[in-house]
C-alpha cells in the first residue's frame, strides 16, 4: 500500500523490466536520471537494486521508513535498500536460508554507505533484549575502527575504503543477532609510505595527531604538526573539509572501548601507529656503499614504541642476513636498499596491525551461543569494484581479478541456478545468451598455465627475473589466447596506446592495459629476515603476535601476494556459493562528489561495466517472482471472491492459484504454473493493481 512516505516515487519506472525500450542504453540512462532528479536514487532490475549516490542526506532512512518496510512484500513498496534487506532477512528467518548481500560499484559510488544501511536496518528490526544490544553495538562500532585504519582520502572519495570487507552476522532462530565475523582483503599498504598528489595516508595517522591529548602525544613522542612526518607529506596537506579528524578520533577511542579493547591494547595500537610516523623520518647516509642511519635518536624512539632493542633495530635496518641452506651470511645494505627495507617494514607493520585488529574485533564479536544457528548467517560484501585507470598496476590486476570471480559467482548463482529451477519445475523457457567469463578466470588463475602461475614461477626462478622477463613469458605462453593482447599482436590502434612494458586483458567489463612495472616486487612482498627476527622478540604484545617466530623457522617460502589473494578469494567464493544472494549495484553520478549533478557519460560507462544491460535482458526473459502455491494463495486469496476467505474448489493450492490468476485477469504470457510454484514474469505490473481490487 502506498503511503505518504512514498508519494513521490512516481518518476520513471521503478523496475527496469517495465522499461518499454529495454534494449536501449539511452532509455536506461534516461530513467535513472529522471529518478535521480526527483531524489529517487533506488531502482530495480528484478531483485537487483541499483543505487545512485545522491551526495546529500536524504530523509529516507528514518525509523518511520524502517517500520514502513518491515515485513512488506518486496514488490509492494517503492525500491529501497531496506526492502532488499528485509527480503533477505525474512528468507533467512522464515526459510532458514543463509543470505549474502553483495555490494559492488566503483570508488565513491556508495558501497560502504549501503553496507551501513543494511546493518542499520538489521539492528533496528531485530530483538531488543539488553543482551543483544551489546552485540549490535559492537557490530555497528566495528565500522569506525575499520574505517579509521582502512580508509583514506583519495582523489575519488574523501572516505575511500582501501581494503575489501566481508562481514557475516549470525542470528539465533528468532532473528536476533548473536555474533559476527569479519574477513578483510588486500589492504592497499603502499599508501603507508607514499601517496598520490591530492590524497592522504590512512585516516588514523591524522586522527591521532589531531585528536590525541597532550599526555598521549608526549608518550608517543609526537608533535601535532603534520609537516614533521615524511610519510604524511607526499599528497594532500593536512586536513580535509569534509573530515573532522578530532571528532573521529574520539569516536574511534570510544568504539575501541565498546568493543572491549583493554587500555593496554589501545596503548599498544597507538604506539605502533606512532612508530610508523617516526620510522618514515629515519634517513640513511652511505659510507663506502654501506648504509648508516642518520639519526640514532629516532631509531631509539621507534624501538621504544615497537618494544624492540634499539641496536638490533638499527642493525636490521642496514643489514641483510641470508640463510642459504645453513650458510648464514650477513651483508650490509646500500642506501637504496636500506630505504627499501625501512618502507617494507612500515608497510608490513601497518598491514599486520590491520589484520590483527580484524582478528581482535572477531574475538569480541564471537557468538557466545551458536547452537541451532548454523545456517542463520547473513553476509555483507563491500569490496572494490572494477578499476580502469590511465595506468593500471598490480593492484588493479588483483582487483579486477576479484571482480571476474564475483561475476562468475553471479552467473553461477543467478543465471545457472535459474535455468535449473525452470527445468525442475517443468517450465518452458528459452535460454538467454550471456557471456560466461569462466574463460577469463581460467586465463588468470588456471594451474600451470594462467597468469598467476606464470608470475609466481617467475618470482621463484633463480637467475635474474625482472618485470620484463615476466612479460616475455606471458606473451610466449598466452599470445594466442583470445582475452590476452600483447603489444606485438595488438591491432594498430591499440598498439599506439600500449607501451612495450604493458599487456592487455579483455575483461568481461572491458579492456584494461596493465603495466608490468612492479609486478615482481609487489608479488614477492619481501621483508628482510633481520627485521622479522627483531620484531618477533618485541615486548609489544601486538607486534609480537603479528611477527611470530614460527614464520622464521618455517622452511617453506611464504606464499606470494597474489597466491594469498587468490586463496582468500576462493575461500570467499565457497562461503558465498552456498548462500542466497541479493545484489546492490552502486553508481556514482559525477566525479565532483557533488549533489544534483548527473553525468550521463560517466553513468553510461558504469552501466556498461556493471553489466546492467545484460542483467536486464536476462531478467526480462525470465520470471522475476516465484512462490509456492501455498504461500501465494495464503498471501493473495483476499483479492478474489472465489478464494476468499478460503478456496474450496479442486486441485488444492495449485487449483486455487489457477482460479485466482484467472479472476485477476493475468495475461497468459505474464505467468507460468510450475510443478510446485507460480512464476510471474514482471510482478510489479501485477501487484501495482492490487489496491484497485482491495477497494
Ligand atoms: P570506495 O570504493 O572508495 O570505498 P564507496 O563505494 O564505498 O567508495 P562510500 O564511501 O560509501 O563509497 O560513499 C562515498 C560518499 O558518498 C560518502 O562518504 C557519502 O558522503 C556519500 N554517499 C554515499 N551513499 C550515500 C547515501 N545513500 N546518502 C547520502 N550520501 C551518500
Ligand atoms: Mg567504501
Amino acid at each position: 500500500m502506498e503511503t505518504g512516505l512514498h508519494e513521490r516515487d512516481r518518476a520513471g519506472v521503478q523496475d527496469f523490466v517495465l522499461l518499454e525500450n529495454y534494449e536501449s542504453e539511452a532509455a536506461f540512462i534516461d530513467n535513472l536520471k529522471k529518478r535521480f532528479q526527483e531524489n529517487l536514487i533506488y531502482t530495480y532490475i528484478g531483485q537487483v537494486l541499483i543505487s545512485v549516490n545522491p551526495y546529500k542526506q536524504l530523509p529516507i532512512y528514518s525509523e518511520a521508513h524502517i517500520k514502513e518496510y518491515r515485513n512488506k512484500h518486496f514488490y509492494e513498496m517503492p525500491p529501497h535498500i531496506f526492502a532488499v534487506t528485509d527480503n533477505a532477512f525474512r528468507s533467512l528467518i522464515e526459510e532458514n536460508r543463509g543470505q549474502c548481500v553483495l555490494i559492488s560499484g566503483e570508488s565513491g559510488s556508495g558501497k560502504t554507505e549501503a553496507s551501513k544501511k543494511v546493518l542499520q536496518y538489521i539492528a533496528a528490526c531485530s530483538g531488543h533484549q539488553s543482551t543483544v544490544e551489546g552485540v549490535k553495538d559492537k557490530l555497528l562500532k566495528s565500522n569506525p575502527v575499520l574505517e579509521a585504519f582502512g580508509n583514506a582520502k583519495t582523489n575519488r572519495n574523501d572516505n575511500s575504503s582501501r581494503f575489501g570487507k566481508y562481514m557475516d552476522i549470525q542470528f539465533d532462530y528468532k532473528g536476533t543477532p548473536i555474533g559476527g565475523n569479519i574477513l578483510n582483503y588486500l589492504l592497499e599498504k603502499s599508501r603507508v609510505v607514499a601517496q598520490t598528489p591530492g590524497e592522504r595516508n590512512f585516516h588514523i595517522f591524522y586522527q591521532l595527531l589531531a585528536g590525541a591529548d597532550a599526555t598521549l602525544l608526549q608518550e608517543l613522542h609526537l608533535e601535532r604538526t603534520l609537516e614533521s612526518y615524511n610519510y604524511l607529506t607526499d599528497g594532500a596537506k593536512g586536513s580535509v573539509k569534509s573530515i573532522d579528524d578530532v571528532d573521529n578520533f574520539k569516536q574511534v577511542q570510544q568504539a575501541l572501548s565498546v568493543i572491549d579493547f583493554s587500555a593496554d591494547e589501545q596503548r599498544e595500537i597507538f604506539a605502533i601507529v606512532a612508530s610508523i610516523l617516526h620510522l618514515g623520518n629515519i634517513g640513511f647516509n652511505e659510507v663506502e656503499g654501506n648504509a648508516q642511519v642518520d639519526s640514532r635518536d629516532l631509531v631509539v624512539t621507534v624501538s621504544r614504541l615497537l618494544g624492540v632493542n634499539a641496536s638490533e633495530l638499527g642493525a636490521a635496518l642496514t643489514h641483510r642476513t641470508i640463510d642459504a641452506r645453513g650458510d648464514v651470511v650477513t651483508s650490509p645494505l646500500n642506501q637504496e636498499l636500506a630505504i627499501y627495507a625501512r618502507d617494507a617494514l612500515a608497510k608490513a607493520v601497518y598491514d599486520r596491525l590491520f589484520s590483527w585488529l580484524v582478528q581482535r574485533l572477531n574475538i569480541s564479536l564471537q557468538a557466545k551461543e551458536t547452537r541451532g544457528a548454523r545456517n542463520n548467517v547473513m553476509g555483507i560484501l563491500d569490496i572494490y569494484g572494477f578499476e580502469i585507470f590511465k595506468t593500471n598496476n598490480f593492484e588493479q590486476f588483483c582487483i579486477n581479478f576479484c571482480n571476474e570471480k564475483l561475476q562468475q559467482l553471479f552467473i553461477e548463482l543467478t543465471l545457472k541456478s535459474e535455468q535449473d529451477e525452470y527445468r525442475r519445475e517443468g517450465i518452458e523457457w528459452i535460454p538467454v545468451e550471456y557471456f560466461d567469463n569462466k574463460v577469463i578466470c581460467n586465463l588468470i588463475e588456471e594451474k600451470h598455465k594462467g597468469i598467476i602461475s606464470i608470475l609466481d614461477e617467475e618470482c621463484l626462478r633463480p637467475g635474474e627475473p625482472t618485470d620484463r622477463t615476466f612479460l616475455d613469458k606471458l606473451t610466449q605462453k598466452l599470445a594466442e589466447h583470445r582475452h590476452y593482447v600483447c603489444h606485438e599482436k595488438a591491432p594498430i590502434h591499440v598498439q599506439k596506446i600500449m607501451g612495450r612494458d604493458e599487456f592487455r586483458l579483455v575483461h568481461y567489463a572491458g579492456e584494461v592495459t596493465y603495466s608490468v612495472n612492479g609486478f615482481l616486487d609487489k608479488n614477492n612482498d619481501l621483508l628482510f629476515r633481520d627485521l622479522k627476527e627483531t620484531l618477533s622478540k618485541s615486548g609489544n604484545n601486538i607486534v609480537r603476535s603479528c611477527f611470530p617466530e614460527s614464520e622464521l623457522s618455517s622452511k617453506k617460502r611464504p606464499d606470494t601476494a597474489i597466491s594469498q589473494f587468490k586463496c582468500s578469494l576462493n575461500n570467499l567464493m565457497d562461503i558465498l556459493m552456498c548462500k542466497e544472494p541479493s545484489y546492490i549495484r552502486c553508481i556514482k553520478p559525477n566525479d565532483l562528489q557533488s549533489p544534483g549533478i548527473f553525468d550521463d557519460q560517466l553513468v553510461l560507462h558504469q552501466v556498461k561495466y556493471l553489466g546492467l544491460m545484460e542483467n536486464l535482458r536476462v531478467r526480462r526473459a525470465g520470471f522475476a517472482y516465484r512462490r509456492s502455491y501455498e504461500l501465494f494463495l495464503e498471501r493473495y486469496k483476499c483479492l478474489s471472491k472465489s478464494t476468499w476467505p478460503n478456496y474450496k474448489g479442486s486441485g488444492g493450492a495449485k487449483g486455487g492459484v489457477q482460479q485466482l490468476v484467472k479472476d485477476l485477469g493475468y495475461n497468459s504470457d505474464q505467468y507460468k504454473m510450475g510443478e510446485t510454484k507460480l512464476f510471474i514474469r514482471w510482478p510489479r505490473t501485477l501487484f501495482d493493481t492490487e489496491d484497485a481490487y482491495q477497494a
